[in-house]
């Protein structure tokens, strides 16, 4: 962000900065968008301070309007676009930029992989790793309807339960029928699941008073299985009507083989609470992926994008380059798809992730596979890592898949530790995977090969990479 750089500046600097913004409120200026943030807005730079314009692309020259001028940075509307991106598309739908769900929609798809690179190189660069090399972006061929997961609040609106999302950044609610990037059938099975809440009259969740009953309805569906898992959110245990609800649910939508319900009482942000009950059908939902089959529970993690998970793990397991002999470590493992896919080359696999019913499923996996060189553990990643390393546990080679926030400085000491000769990461978060990087560096493992982005993501700023460590 271009205001990190200020923050980094030395006490006397950002006095001369505070007193020097060279923009105010309400002012009409014409400047040349530069860049884009992870919200998806257009930057432009006024004598370096940022100007933040929803909807502008890079490359467009535009009339601005200042909205706000704070110390480090600033709002602008763009008001007359003097020139447009080659780039630029018809999104059509506002609201999806809105929400946030899908930021980039009005720029090219080749434009958005073009962009995921840049990031990658930009971070490389500003961490003085610039002579990394950064691959061309993996992308979709038809980079549109490809989640398998959705989680949609509900509330009432003009007098009805209505599903939707909320505007980006804040709790205004906006109802939504076409997410766009979901698997349409999920779309259809969301306006079902809402017109059934509404037959029966269940109230919902009203946030503000912390009254209502349905919060959220969550829809998995399996890629190639087709089944589909719906679970409704509630701020009760008790959910008037739950065995008609249920039945009619399954009656209307016959692919939905796993209907449950989980409680969330509190007043929280989070969307699952504790506790899940089955309503009809099995408590998981299953699905293939690169030919091994996966059981996936309500509470587990499970890649959104399938059509890409499929290409990031298979290049993740032939960047592993095992041959049968091979000691694997996979932190961060989920329901264990990385594992069992490094299974197959490898003599053994240990897997470590903190959730355990994601545990229970990892095991449950290996065995549908019939896969017997797996060991599941429930644990942190961090402290399991230095629990082997004390034990001596001795891995040729140690993938990790960690959140957002990266892996922990100890992680990495403890992974080093025990020696492998190779770590390969898979990153949802390119600052957090450079900073390691760096880290890892100190450790003496340094990164040989380009990294490689992966869009899981379309139409949003994210950008998943594999990167490849090295014992020097
Ligand atoms: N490799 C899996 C999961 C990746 S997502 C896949 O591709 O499907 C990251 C996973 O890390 C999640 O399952 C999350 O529950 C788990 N996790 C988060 N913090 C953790 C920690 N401190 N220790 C172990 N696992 C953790």
């Amino acid at each position: 962000m271009p205001n990190e750089k200020i923050n980094e500046l030395p006490k006397i600097k950002e006095f001369k900065m505070k007193t020097t913004i060279p923009v105010h409120k309400n002012e009409e200026l014409t400047a040349t968008i530069t860049d884009i943030t992870y919200q998806g807005m257009g930057v432009a730079k006024v004598d370096g301070y940022p100007l933040f314009v929803a909807g502008a692309l890079p490359g467009e020259e535009v009339k601005l309007h200042v909205l706000k001028a704070d110390k480090k940075y600033g709002f602008a509307k763009a008001i007359k676009y003097l020139t447009t991106s080659p780039d630029r598309v018809d999104g059509g739908k506002k609201e999806l930029v809105q929400t946030g769900i899908a930021p980039l929609q009005h720029w090219a798809y080749p434009a958005q992989l073009r962009y995921k690179k840049k990031l990658v190189s930009d971070l490389l660069q500003k961490a003085h790793l610039s002579d990394l090399q950064v691959t061309e972006t993996v992308g979709m061929d038809k980079p549109r309807h490809y989640r398998n997961k959705a989680q949609v609040p509900t509330r009432n609106y003009k007098g009805q339960l209505t599903t939707g999302f909320f505007r980006r950044g804040s709790h205004n609610f906006i109802p939504l029928e076409d997410y766009e990037i979901q698997d349409p059938r999920i779309d259809e099975v969301i306006l079902t699941v809402r017109d059934i809440l509404r037959e029966y009259n269940v109230p919902a969740y009203n946030e503000e008073k912390h009254t209502g009953v349905i919060r959220n309805v969550m829809v998995r569906r399996g890629h190639y299985s087709g089944e589909v898992m719906v679970v409704l959110i509630t701020r009760t245990k008790k959910l008037k009507g739950a065995a008609e609800i249920s039945a009619k649910i399954q009656e209307l939508c016959p692919d939905v083989i796993s209907v449950q319900q989980n409680i969330n009482p509190d007043k929280t942000n989070v969307i699952l609470g504790k506790t899940t009950k089955i309503m009809r059908g099995r408590n998981y939902i299953q699905d293939q992926l690169n030919g091994l089959t996966f059981n996936i529970s309500a509470q587990s993690f499970y890649q959104v994008n399938p059509e890409q998970t499929e290409k990031l793990y298979a290049r993740a397991v032939e960047l592993a380059d095992l041959h049968g002999e091979e000691t694997v470590i996979d932190a961060y493992c989920g329901i264990g798809t990385i594992s069992l896919s490094l299974a197959k080359a490898a003599k053994e696999v240990y897997g470590v992730e903190i959730v355990p019913e994601a545990i229970e499923d990892a095991k449950e996996n290996a065995r549908i596979n019939k896969l017997d060189n797996l060991t599941f553990e429930v644990g942190n990643a961090e402290e399991k890592m230095q629990h082997w390393a004390n034990a001596g546990v001795d891995p040729d080679v140690i993938v990790v898949d960690p959140p957002r926030k990266g892996l922990t400085a100890n992680f990495i000491e403890a992974a080093a530790k025990t020696a492998p000769q190779k770590v390969v990461y898979v990153s949802c978060n390119p600052a957090t995977l450079v900073r390691d990087i760096e880290r890892f560096g100190e450790q003496g493992y340094s990164v040989k090969r380009p990294l490689e982005p992966f869009d899981q993501f379309p139409q949003t700023t994210h950008v998943e990479t594999i990167a490849v460590l090295e014992r020097n």
